[in-house]
């Protein structure tokens, strides 16, 4: 922390710019409310999309809160620190980012009306807090919970976090193969489950519709297999995966052959093929029928590889090798010399195949079978690439909900709920702590009130009704702004992972505390030459104040 306990001794250059006490603080609850309103109205499925134009006429058009925050070029130590927070909590959980930083926003304005009611930071702070522990308890007390991997609430799952993707035509398409995906690679021991979406590898193909996207029980390779004497089809492989060239190096030729007359050329030339068919005998007789290697494999080898009846497949990329490890229990082996039968990995079947025109070979029936590959279609790179990004969002979401075995009512129906709940709680703390606290059960229904306004009803209108739904014990009811009804959230299918909204809930108010507890924001110089850190200094990075925002690219 930047924080130092006690009174920092700080000694400064004449000149240092300083910002100190209420107008700090002020300046970062300003900077962090501007992100927050920079991206509210791109929240929930009928967000506005957002024009991002950079400084060379570059143009991204996107309604995706994280991808905005991404490309924003901010300067504001504020408000870095707010789109660091959203960028966590997609990398941490896959979804809610723009729910957490849209919270934050709502704290910070709510946390700028107590400061101005004189009451203190501490206070504020502390009560944040509590709120936000309780807020924790009383979501994990309405979860629904799901033990049996239900293909129906996983389904559900993934459908609500994608719409709010731009790929609503796929939803059920990505949905679907995101099910498949996760339940594929899952691990359960003795119910505890594990959902490593590192296992699913996607490849992106052009051509065809996404509808035409595939799940693969294995691992497929963009790959041809070298040779044509090669066999395409091995069945029961015993695979060796390789990550040095096989060929001889050229700096031995340099370095260490000098050669005076045409005898020892052709020498020379009996030694670099005996060396490779030392390599390629070695490769053959500990059982290998397939040769996976990262890097080079030369012509010569090629030769002696399909004389071999070896199937092989050269520059392959470092993460496949990796997985293809995982999944065949083979040991990735750099020295040729160490390689040995406990070495090789195994698979049902390794075949080759064109799709398109494109090659493709697929290892499948894999030892470890927690290992899958999606592959994408779609008309253009465009499509291909907005539905990978969807399909990761979808994946992270399935993810979470299995290994949690706990979601939540969608469309506002948790804020709501922890809006009144929260205001009980606030009664019951002590003065300054108890009017933070009730400020945070308010500001939670700032979710609400932008998905009603996002999809064009009238949020104090839908608020109301869902406040006095809530009030009556109704804890999923949300709104579904695909049809204006206030209604049962789970009926309607439209559900959240508990991960998820405990995460956005945790981090904004964390952000929002951390914002309100600087009160001193020192210009110092910049991280790399800084040295030393942790000076008593606030962020690093000039203050701008809310001209902090100038460095946005365009955005309408
Ligand atoms: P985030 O970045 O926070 O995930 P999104 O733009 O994806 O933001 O919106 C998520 C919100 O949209 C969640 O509150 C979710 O419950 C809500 N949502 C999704 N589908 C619906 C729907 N059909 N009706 C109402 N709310 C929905
Ligand atoms: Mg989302």
């Amino acid at each position: 922390s930047n924080m130092m306990a006690g009174q920092p001794v700080i000694i400064l250059k004449e000149g240092t710019e300083r910002n100190t006490g209420r107008d700090a603080q002020k300046n970062n609850l300003m900077a962090g409310i501007a992100i927050a309103e920079a991206i509210k109205s791109t929240l929930g499925p009928k967000g506005m999309d957002k024009m991002l134009v950079d400084s060379l006429g570059d143009m991204v058009i996107t309604n995706d809160g994280a991808t905005i925050l991404d490309e924003l070029d901010v300067e504001h130590p504020a408000a870095k620190l707010l789109i660091q927070v959203s960028k966590s909590q997609d990398k941490v959980v896959g979804d809610g980012t723009t729910t957490a930083v849209v919270l934050a926003g709502e704290l910070l304005k709510k946390g700028g009306e107590l400061l101005d009611k004189k009451v203190h930071p501490t206070h504020i702070v502390s009560g944040y807090k509590k709120a936000a522990e309780e807020a924790q308890r009383i979501l994990d007390e309405i979860a629904l919970r799901t033990t049996d991997k239900d293909r129906e609430v996983l389904t559900k799952i993934a459908m609500t976090a994608l719409n709010s993707k731009s790929v609503s035509n796929a939803r059920e398409v990505i949905a679907n193969l995101a099910v498949d995906a996760a339940l594929a690679v899952l691990e359960d021991r003795n119910g505890d489950v594990t959902v490593d979406i590192d296992n699913v590898k996607i490849l992106q193909r052009q051509g065809k519709s996404l509808a035409d996207s595939v799940l693969i029980k294995g691992i497929a390779l963009d790959k041809e297999v070298l040779h044509p004497d090669m066999p395409k089809r091995v069945e029961n492989a015993k695979i060796a995966l390789i990550n040095r060239n096989i060929e001889v190096e050229k700096t031995e030729f340099d370095a260490e052959i000098r050669i005076s007359d045409p005898l020892s050329i052709q020498a020379f030339l009996d030694q670099e093929e005996k060396m490779i068919k030392e390599m390629v005998e070695k490769i053959a007789a500990i059982g290998a029928n397939v040769l996976i290697c990262q890097k080079g494999i030369d012509d010569l080898a090629q030769h002696f590889l399909a004389k071999k009846g070896i199937m092989a497949v050269r520059r392959v990329k470092k993460s496949d090798m990796e997985k293809l490890a995982r999944a065949t229990g083979a040991r990735i082996v750099s020295n040729l010399e160490d390689l040995n039968e406990k070495d090789l990995g195994e698979a049902g079947l390794v075949r080759a195949e064109k799709i398109g025109d494109d090659d493709y070979v697929f290892v499948e029936e894999c030892k470890n079978p927690q290992a899958v590959t999606v592959m994408l279609r779609g008309a253009s790179k465009y499509t291909t690439d907005e539905a990978e990004r969807a399909f990761i969002d979808a994946l992270s979401v399935v993810r979470d909900v299995l290994e949690d075995k706990a979601y939540l009512a969608g469309g506002g129906a948790p804020e709501a709920e922890l809006s009144v709940k929260l205001e009980q709680f606030a009664n019951k703390l002590s003065g300054k702590e108890g009017l933070a606290a009730k400020a945070f059960a308010e500001a939670l229904r700032i979710i609400p009130m932008t998905l009603a306004e996002n999809a064009g009803y009238d949020p104090i209108e839908k608020l109301t009704e869902l406040i006095s739904a809530h009030g009556k014990g109704e804890n999923k009811v949300g709104l579904n702004v695909l049809t204006g009804e206030i209604a049962d959230m789970v009926e309607m299918g439209v559900v959240e992972p508990l991960r998820v909204k405990k995460q956005a809930i945790k981090s904004a108010s964390e952000a929002a505390e951390m914002i309100m507890r600087i009160d001193d924001v020192i210009a110092v110089k910049s991280t790399e030459d800084k040295g030393g850190a942790g000076q008593g200094g606030g962020p690093p990075g000039g203050m701008p104040g809310m001209g902090g925002m100038g460095g946005m690219p365009g955005m309408m």
